[in-house]
């Protein structure tokens, strides 16, 4: 369904992994000083699977990637916030940035949001209907119907792919990663945010849990397999634990 040949030629975006394996290298305190280290990353990115010629990440949006993360990493140290430091999943100290104090987020239905309660959000692009990290909310409106929307900067991109998202339908709290030995978590009926591999792209999409096929987990760690159908095309396909992201 979605229209892939009518997509504006857009620059890509990063995809979770390719985040996530950025916010491990500035983690590690990878050395950025060398001057091939942004070009060399996006040639990495481009190699792998799921990426083809016209979808390739320019070493531009690498770099970019980089210095807004350490400016907001500055940012956050020279604030109080600094001291709200969250923890992952997976133990980590995590430089991920909250995206916004939910009190900046619109009341809706004269629902009072609770202040100072940081959370992490996605948003759901219309170019793609696939999910996306929200790095922050750049502004709001209410459009006529009375539906607000939130104008949207996407972690890991520019000002250029900044969109007016439907707060109702399109922003809602981050999904979280799954780890091996939650797999048991996830069941049949279940909404699940999956990372799907198709054509051009590689994004994350809705899913339906259909079936849950467990295994004996090994070495490797869970060997589950779920089959899921993606929300927007009703396509089924078969993925393994690390591919799906559960809702809060
Ligand atoms: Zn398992």
């Amino acid at each position: 369904m979605v229209g892939v040949q009518s997509k504006p030629a857009k620059a890509s975006r990063f995809s979770r992994p390719e985040i996530r394996h950025m916010e491990m290298l500035l983690r590690e305190g990878k050395d950025l000083s060398d001057p091939n280290f942004h070009q060399k990353l996006a040639d990495e990115f481009n190699r792998a699977p799921g990426r083809v010629e016209s979808k390739t990440i320019q070493m531009e949006q690498v770099q970019r990637w980089f210095l807004n993360r350490l400016k907001f990493h500055k940012t956050e140290d020279a604030t109080s916030r600094s001291s709200s430091k969250e923890v992952s999943p997976d133990g980590e100290e995590s430089l991920t940035i909250n995206a916004v104090h939910s009190s900046n987020l619109p009341e809706e239905d004269g629902e009072k949001v609770t202040e100072e309660v940081e959370m992490e959000f996605e948003a759901r692009s219309s170019r793609d209907m696939a999910w996306y990290d929200v790095s922050t909310f750049l502004a709001h409106r209410i459009l006529s119907s009375g539906e607000v929307e939130v104008r949207v900067r996407f972690d890991g991109f520019g000002p250029e792919e900044d969109e007016w998202i439907n707060v109702r339908k399109g922003v809602r709290e981050r999904s979280i990663p799954m780890e091996s030995s939650e797999c048991w978590k996830i069941k049949e009926g279940d909404i699940v945010l999956c990372f799907r591999e198709k054509d051009e792209a590689a994004n994350y999409f809705d899913a339906h849990v259909i079936q849950v096929e467990r295994k004996m987990h090994d070495i490797r760690g869970c060997r589950c397999i779920y089959l899921v159908r993606y929300d927007h095309d009703q396509t089924e396909e078969r993925v393994h634990l690390s591919r799906l992201c559960r809702r809060p």
